[in-house]
Parts: structure tokens; C-alpha cells; sequence
């Protein structure tokens, strides 16, 4: 087990990926927030995958511009010593792990970038201006970066469509690979914020997987049916205050109420448990009952 590179600047960083650059290597990159866990792990593996002997780079940053006012970002959790240690074990080479002022020298850029529409719905409907923040600090990343390989979770799913749309309507040129969600054995999926959650919420927690595994299960008679399912699930927990529940395409566009038999889609929810706010969503294979209540509101605070 060799340690990774930790490099704090973009200089550090550079000089780390010189050799691998002059030798053509393929490099994969994971960008995370750090208080990494067996999910960004298995990102790892995935970049891993990918390049063979070529560098894996994860960085650790915590974005202040995807955080809106009353938002965690005093409180995230900061482990580095911890993540350097996930990053050995997984053999990355190198950890990019840079201050704000690195990371924005001068300050907050001058020049944004408009995510498109995607990115008001669903997560952006609670967290107005994250999407923007995410996407500036992905393409400053892969600017610094360059890699040919970028690892996304599904588990953030809306981050990895509007990252994938990013960079094809920018040509940024990086193949952008989404991983599937890594969840604990009791299904809740492996999040830097379950920390936040006391003994009853951790627990109660589990019930936004068990929604999403109704809607799969019921899917087959129609979206109606399969929100009819999660809805119901969601209903058992009483802490859990939910923020949206929704089907849309795979895309994260509106689902069309004559899709036939067999059309995939995506089930996204949210909710919080007190202060915690989860995200969670599954892929759902619609069946013959489906055109009945593809345009039902799922959202709007419904349990
Ligand atoms: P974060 O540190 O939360 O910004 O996440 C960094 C990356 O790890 C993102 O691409 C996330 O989608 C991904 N990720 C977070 N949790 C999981 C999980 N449970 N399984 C797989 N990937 C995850």
C-alpha cells in the first residue's frame, strides 16, 4: 500500500502529473468534498478500472459556491487524515486536496455558468445556485486536472446528468463515467452526511430505499401505482419530512404519460431528518399501467 501524492497546490499538482502527462497515460479523476466512504471507494475502483497503470486522481474540496445560506458548509465534515487513508487503500496516486483561495484565487469567479433548465427541478428547487456553484468548481477541476476519465455517482444522479450535459454542450472532452450507489447493509445509501444522524433518524432513514424499492416493485402497474407505493412506505416514518418524490425519464426529463411498456425512468426523492437533508433514487422499468398517471405532481412536500 503506498500513499498517495497529497498536493495542496496547482503547481504541486502539475508537477505530480507531469510524468504520467509525457507519457500519455490516461488519467481518471474523482472529484469529492472528502469524509470519504466505501462509496467514493468504489469510485476509486471504477477510475481505477479505466486507466490501468495510468494516475487516479481524487480531489477533496469542499465548494463553498454550491452552498446556499443555511446550508452545512461550516459544519461538513473534515477528515483528511482519514480520506488519505481510504485513498492509500484504494491505491490512488494522488490526492488533490487545495484551499478556498486556491481553488478561487481573487475570490468568487467572475464568469458562472447557466446549468440549463435541469438544474431547477427536483434538488434545485430546495438548494436554488447549487448546481451552478457544482458545475463551476467540476469545470475548474477538470481544467486543472485534465483528465480523460471522470467518475460520478449515481447516488448525487441530477449532479451526474447536468455534468454529463456540461460537458457535451462545452466539448470539455472528458468521458464522464457514472458508478452505481454504494448503500450500508440495511440499504441506505452511504452518504458524508449520515453522520449528521442521531440513533432513531439513522434508522428511520432506511425507509427512503424501502420507498424506492416499492415504486421498482410496483412500477409494472404504472408510475401512479409505483408513487402510490413509495408514498405509503414514506408514510411509516414519522420524522422523515419529505421534500419531493418524483419520476422523470432517465434524462430528468418530464416523463411522457403514452411511454410504452418497458420505458425506463428514474425515481428521485428527498427528505430530511431534522437538520439532515438525504437524497436517494432508483431506476424504474415502467409497465402497461404506466400512461394512467405519468403527469401526476409527485413533489410539493406530499408524504
Ligand atoms: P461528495 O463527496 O458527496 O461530493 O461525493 C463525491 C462523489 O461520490 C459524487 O460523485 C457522489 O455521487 C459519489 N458518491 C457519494 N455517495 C456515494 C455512494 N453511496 N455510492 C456511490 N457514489 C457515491
Amino acid at each position: 500500500m503506498t500513499a498517495p501524492v497529497l498536493v495542496r497546490t496547482r503547481a504541486e499538482l502539475s508537477e505530480a502529473l507531469s510524468a504520467a502527462r509525457a507519457a500519455g497515460d490516461v488519467i481518471g479523476f474523482v472529484p469529492t468534498m472528502g469524509a470519504l466512504h466505501d462509496g467514493h471507494a468504489s469510485l476509486m475502483r471504477v477510475a481505477r478500472e479505466r486507466v490501468g497503470r495510468g494516475p487516479v486522481v481524487v480531489s477533496v474540496f469542499v465548494n463553498p459556491l454550491q452552498f446556499g445560506a443555511g446550508e452545512d458548509l461550516d459544519r461538513y465534515p473534515r477528515t483528511l487524515e482519514a480520506d488519505l487513508e481510504l485513498c492509500a487503500r484504494e491505491g490512488v496516486d494522488v490526492v488533490f486536496a487545495p484551499t478556498v483561495e486556491e481553488v478561487y484565487p481573487g475570490g468568487e469567479p467572475e464568469v458562472r455558468l447557466e446549468p440549463g433548465p435541469k438544474a431547477s427541478l427536483l434538488e434545485g428547487r430546495s438548494r436554488p445556485g447549487h448546481f451552478a456553484g457544482m458545475l463551476v468548481v467540476v469545470a475548474k477541476l477538470f481544467g486543472l486536472v485534465r483528465p480523460d476519465v471522470a467518475v460520478f455517482g449515481q447516488k448525487d444522479y441530477q449532479q451526474l446528468v447536468l455534468v454529463r450535459r456540461m460537458v457535451t454542450d462545452l466539448c470539455l472532452g472528458v468521458e464522464v463515467v457514472g458508478a452505481p450507489t454504494l448503500r450500508e447493509p440495511d440499504g441506505l445509501a452511504m452518504s458524508s452526511r449520515n453522520r449528521y444522524l442521531d440513533e432513531e433518524q439513522r434508522i428511520e432513514a432506511t425507509v427512503l430505499h424501502r420507498a424506492l424499492l416499492a415504486a421498482q416493485q410496483e412500477a409494472q402497474y404504472g408510475v401512479a401505482v409505483a408513487l402510490d407505493a413509495a408514498r405509503a412506505e414514506l408514510r411509516t416514518a414519522k420524522t422523515v419530512d419529505l421534500d419531493y418524490l418524483e419520476v422523470t425519464t432517465p434524462d430528468l426529463d418530464p416523463l411522457p404519460v403514452d411511454s410504452p411498456a418497458g420505458t425506463q425512468a428514474r425515481i428521485l426523492v428527498a427528505a430530511r431528518l431534522g437538520a439532515t437533508r438525504l437524497i436517494d433514487n432508483l431506476p424504474l422499468t415502467l409497465g402497461v399501467g404506466r400512461a394512467v398517471a405519468a403527469a401526476t405532481p409527485a413533489g410539493g412536500g406530499e408524504r
